[in-house]
């Protein structure tokens, strides 16, 4: 399976356009197309799985930046931790602290997106806004020094209703300018990755500064 190098220049030049972060979503995709991408400059790879990403990292030039963007279980952030550049799916304080300690084991800082919840669909992962503020304003969050805050990841419905999706990266946007002023030293609202392969453009109008296209660069997930 070959990359689609035309999807890759439009959409290099829309988020150059609109000053917004690509993230490559390689999940399932070879190293070799992975590559291939890299040869035309990309450097934002995400991937889902815990097991994959470890296996593909050592066979990838270093300086890629490694974006976590599944659902993350709190003993597998030890694997990852040496090495991710963001982990976009916090959805608990637990998991935060987890990333906390693996990130002073490693004596380093990860920066992490709070996965919100939006979508209709129960099945999606994520924080409603009561949680994001139980987390954001609470008294253990400064306490841990090896995680910075760095901004809001969410899932559209998926769904075919442009103003259904509209609506939702709208919410996530609400609560993004809401702790964009947030006095805490760990917390640095700067990113919002909202927007896929499907709804990336709306998500962009509605405020994303930060995309994770997968099947429009590497074509449809067996
Ligand atoms: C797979 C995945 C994507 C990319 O989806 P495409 O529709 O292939 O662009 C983006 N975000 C998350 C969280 C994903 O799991």
């Amino acid at each position: 399976m070959a990359i689609n190098q035309a999807a890759y220049q439009e959409l290099t030049s829309f988020c150059n356009t609109h000053n917004t972060t690509l993230v490559a979503v390689s999940k399932t995709k070879p190293v070799e197309d992975i590559k291939a991408l890299y040869e035309m400059g990309q450097r934002d790879f995400g991937e889902n799985y815990v097991q994959e990403l470890i296996d593909k990292h050592p066979q990838l030039p270093s300086d890629i930046r490694w974006h976590f963007i599944g659902h993350l279980q709190s003993n597998k952030v030890k694997y990852i931790a040496p090495f991710v550049h963001l982990i976009h799916g916090v959805d608990s304080f637990k998991l935060l602290k987890e990333i906390d300690k693996q990130a002073a084991k490693n004596n380093r800082v990860i920066e992490v997106l709070l996965q919100m919840h939006i979508a209709q669909e129960e099945t999606k992962f994520g924080l409603d806004d009561r949680e994001v503020d139980e987390i954001l304003n609470g008294e253990e969050l400064s306490a841990l020094k090896n995680v910075r805050i760095v901004g809001i990841m969410s899932m559209a419905s998926f769904v075919d209703d442009e103003q259904q999706i509209r609506k939702e990266f709208l919410a996530a946007k609400k609560t993004f300018d809401h702790y964009a002023h947030h006095q805490v030293a760990n917390v640095f609202m700067q990113y919002l990755s909202l927007g896929m392969s499907a709804d990336y453009t709306i998500a962009v109008e509605c405020g994303s500064n930060m995309i994770r296209v997968g099947s429009k660069l590497f074509g449809a997930r067996s």
